[in-house]
C-alpha cells in the first residue's frame, strides 16, 4: 500500500488540484480548510487503523487480484468473515470519529461495480471486467479513497431521465469518441467528495432503452478538468471558523460526512476507465446491490456513534448527579438496547451474505433494507433518549467566549455546575458532544443517508416472498391452492 497511514493520506490530498468551492470561495486546500478539515481527518482515521496492530485484521485485507496486503476499504468481499469484517471495522470506525468517516461509499461502488461488470462481460462479451480489474489494482496498490457517485439531481421527479426538460439532470454521455467518451450532468451529496482520489460514477436508477446515454459507469480522477465541486452548508459550521473551540462539539471531527456537489462539464473519460456504455438492462442490478451494501453499513457506522453517545450521556449523568435514578438507568438500558439491534441486523445480512456469478459476495438484500430501515427510526429515538437525559442545557448553554468573559464568566462558571468535584468546563464539554450529536444533520443523514425510508419499504415489500406466506397460512387453514395467491402475491413476488 503506498499510503500507509493517516498522515500520508493527508499529505497526497495536497498533491491534488480538484476546483472546490464553499460559501461562494474557492478551498485551496481541505485538509486545512476549517470546513472540511474535520471530514480530512475522519476519512483520515481509515488509514490510521491499517497502521495498528490491534485493527489490522480487520482494516486490512488480501487482494484476491494480486495477493498483497490492501486496504479492506479497497477489497471485493470474497466471503462471509469478508462482509462481516466489514461491520466490525465500520462500527470501530464510529466509536473512533463520533462521525461519518466517508470511505466505505466508494468500497460499496467498486463492490457494486466488480460483480455486474462480470455479468455484462458475459451477456454482451465486453471487457468491462478486465478494464475495471486494472483500474482497482492501482486503487487497492495505492490505497486511494474513492468517492462512489451515484445520486442524480432527477429534476422533475415525475419523469425518468429520457424525458426531462433539461437532460442533464442526470449524468449522461454527450459525445462518443474512438477513444472514449465525454459526460455531462452532476451527483449531488456525495460524501466524501472533497477528500477523495477517485470519482466512481454510477447510474442512479434502472433504466429503459431510451436512456443508453445514462447507463454509464466509470472512474475520473477528482481534479480531472471539467470538475466542479460545491462544497455543502452543515447545521453550525460558523462554530467551525474556530476549531479550537468548545462550542464546536466534536473538534476534530465532523458533524456528518462532508458532502459536496459534483459537476461534470463536458468531462473526457479515456476507454479504460469504462466499466459500463450504454447496457442498460444492468443499472437496476448496479444501483440495487450498491444500495444493498451501504444500507448494511448503517447498523455498524452509526452503532458506532450511538455507542459514543450511550457514553457521553451516561457521563454527563454521573457529573451532574443523575446517573442513580432507576429511570436513567432505564433510558440508558434502551439505548444499548436500540443499538445492539441494529447491530444485530448489520451482522445478520452479512452472515447470510451469498457470493454473486462474479465470485464477489452481496449481502442479503432483504435483511440490508430492514437495517436500514430501523436505523431511520432507532437513531432517533436513541437521540431522543439522550437529549431527554442530558437534559435542555445542550441546547441552550453560553458560548465559550461567556464562560472565558471577565463580565459574565463567573455566572456560567456557577450556573452551570454539577457534582462538585468536576470542572464546570468538562460538563459543557460533553453538553457540546451530545450537542453535535443529536442535533440536525446527524438525523438527517440516519434518515435518508443510504436511501430514504420509502426505498427500504419497497424493497422489503418486493422481497417479502408474500406469495410463499400466502400459501403457509392457506395449508394451514385448509384452502386448496388455486387462483390469487398460488403464485405470485400482489407486488410482493418471490426473490
Ligand atoms: Fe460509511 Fe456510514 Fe458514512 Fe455511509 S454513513 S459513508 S456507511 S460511515
Ligand atoms: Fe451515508
Amino acid at each position: 500500500m503506498k499510503l500507509r497511514n493517516g498522515a500520508e493520506y493527508i499529505e497526497s490530498l495536497r498533491q491534488l488540484h480538484p476546483r472546490i468551492y464553499y460559501k461562494g470561495q474557492m478551498i485551496e486546500d481541505v485538509t486545512r480548510h476549517p470546513a472540511t478539515a474535520p471530514h480530512v481527518r475522519a476519512a483520515a482515521m481509515t488509514y490510521a487503523l491499517a497502521s495498528k496492530a490491534k485493527f489490522k485484521d480487520l482494516a486490512t485485507a488480501t487482494s484476491h487480484l494480486t495477493g498483497r496486503t490492501i486496504s479492506r476499504f479497497t477489497h471485493i468481499h470474497q466471503n462471509i468473515e469478508d462482509l462481516i469484517k466489514k461491520i466490525k471495522l465500520l462500527r470501530v470506525l464510529g466509536q473512533k470519529t463520533g462521525t461519518c468517516f466517508q470511505r466505505c461509499v466508494g468500497f460499496d461502488g467498486i463492490n457494486a461495480v466488480y460483480s455486474v461488470a462480470y455479468e455484462v462481460d458475459k451477456k454482451y462479451g465486453t471487457d468491462y471486467m478486465e478494464r475495471f480489474k486494472q483500474w482497482l489494482t492501482r486503487i487497492q496498490d495505492e490505497n486511494l479513497m474513492v468517492v462512489g457517485a451515484m445520486t442524480d439531481p432527477k429534476g422533475d421527479r415525475s419523469k425518468g431521465p429520457a424525458d426531462q426538460s433539461d437532460p442533464d439532470q442526470y449524468v449522461r454521455v454527450v459525445e462518443r469518441r474512438e477513444d472514449g467518451v465525454v459526460i455531462r450532468g452532476a451527483k449531488l451529496h456525495m460524501t466524501g467528495a472533497v477528500n477523495s482520489h477517485e470519482i466512481l460514477i454510477m447510474p442512479t436508477t434502472a433504466l429503459d432503452e431510451r436512456s443508453r446515454d445514462y447507463a454509464i459507469v466509470c472512474a475520473i480522477p477528482i481534479d480531472a478538468p471539467g470538475i466542479t465541486l460545491i462544497f455543502g452548508r452543515q447545521a453550525g459550521d460558523d462554530r467551525r471558523d474556530h476549531l479550537e473551540r468548545i462550542d464546536v462539539g466534536k473538534p476534530r471531527f465532523g458533524v456528518v460526512g462532508g458532502e459536496a456537489v459534483i459537476a461534470f462539464e463536458d468531462v473526457f473519460v479515456p476507454n479504460e476507465r469504462i466499466f459500463m456504455n450504454g447496457e442498460t438492462d444492468y443499472a437496476g442490478s448496479l444501483v440495487y446491490r450498491f444500495a444493498a451494501h451501504h444500507r448494511a453499513n448503517y447498523g455498524a457506522c452509526k452503532t458506532g456513534l450511538m455507542d459514543v453517545l450511550t457514553g457521553a450521556v451516561s457521563y454527563l449523568a454521573q457529573i451532574q448527579g443523575t446517573a442513580k435514578g432507576s429511570h436513567i438507568r432505564d433510558k440508558v438500558t434502551e439505548m444499548i438496547h436500540l443499538s445492539e439491534t441494529l447491530y444485530s441486523s448489520s451482522i445478520a445480512c452479512s452472515a447470510e451474505g451469498q457470493p454473486t456469478p462474479s465470485g464477489a459476495y452481496l449481502v442479503d438484500t432483504m435483511l440490508a433494507n430492514v437495517c436500514k430501515q430501523n436505523v431511520t427510526r432507532f437513531h432517533f429515538e436513541v437521540a431522543r433518549l439522550a437529549t431527554d437525559i442530558a437534559g435542555g442545557f445542550i441546547a441552550t448553554m453560553p458560548s465559550e467566549y461567556d464562560l472565558e468573559s471577565e463580565a459574565v464568566g463567573h455566572l456560567v462558571e456557577k450556573y452551570f455546575s454539577g457534582v462538585s468535584e468536576i470542572p464546570v468546563k468538562e460538563r459543557i464539554k460533553i453538553g457540546r458532544l451530545i450537542e453535535a450529536m443529536t442535533g440536525g444533520t446527524a438525523m438527517v443523514e440516519s434518515m435518508h443517508g443510504a436511501g430514504s425510508p420509502q426505498a427500504q419499504r419497497i424493497m422489503i415489500f418486493r422481497e417479502g416472498r408474500l406469495a410463499e406466506k400466502i400459501k403457509l397460512a392457506k395449508a394451514l387453514a385448509g384452502i386448496p391452492g388455486r387462483g390469487k395467491g398460488k403464485g405470485k402475491a400482489a407486488g410482493g413476488g418471490n426473490k
